[in-house]
């Protein structure tokens, strides 16, 4: 399966923590990286601290979108990610994104991610690599660039 899966880090070492979180996901099991879009500098948004650098990746995957999550998470446990409050500073942030045209809505998983498409730290590194995706239920990765446009996001690599 096509999955898509966006990547934050603003505690530390972001770059190297998002480069880090990369390299992981090619080393799961069944999954290949398929394509990740360049490294994207963006302001907190809901969130505190210094600015994220963010990327997205695009992974063929056998694990199902439950598994993948749980590996998600294990690569920011990898990172000593601790939560205490919502939104708080993170070393590694992964998120699933898409999984395929799958509509999703269960307590720990809901895909499409359900602010995806009004973040410009998503939607820039997302448009950068697959403009023309649609998001199911909303529609063309292209048509929300514009929604996000205002949004402080600089391509740094
Ligand atoms: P966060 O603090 O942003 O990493 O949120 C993590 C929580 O969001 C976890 O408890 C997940 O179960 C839940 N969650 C729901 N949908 C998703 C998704 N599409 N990707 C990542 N986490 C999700």
């Amino acid at each position: 399966m096509i999955a898509y899966v966006g990547i934050g880090a603003n505690l530390g070492d972001a770059r190297a923590n998002v480069l880090d979180a990369l390299r992981r996901l090619a080393l799961l099991d069944g999954t290949m990286v398929i394509e990740t879009s360049g490294l994207y500098r963006t302001a907190p948004v809901d969130s505190s601290g210094p600015d994220y650098i963010n990327a997205v990746a695009c992974i063929d995957t056998s694990f199902d979108p439950h598994q993948l999550l749980a590996a998600l998470q294990d690569i920011e446990q990898a990172h000593g990610r601790e939560r205490p409050y919502r939104n708080a500073p993170r070393t590694l942030d992964l998120d699933l994104l898409l999984y395929g045209d799958q509509q999703i809505a269960t307590d720990t998983l809901t895909v499409p991610h359900p602010r995806m498409h009004e973040r410009g730290f998503v939607m820039a590194p997302l448009g950068e690599i697959a403009p023309d995706l649609v998001i199911p239920g909303l529609g063309a990765v292209h048509d929300y660039l514009p929604l996000v446009a205002s949004q402080a996001v600089e391509k740094i690599g």
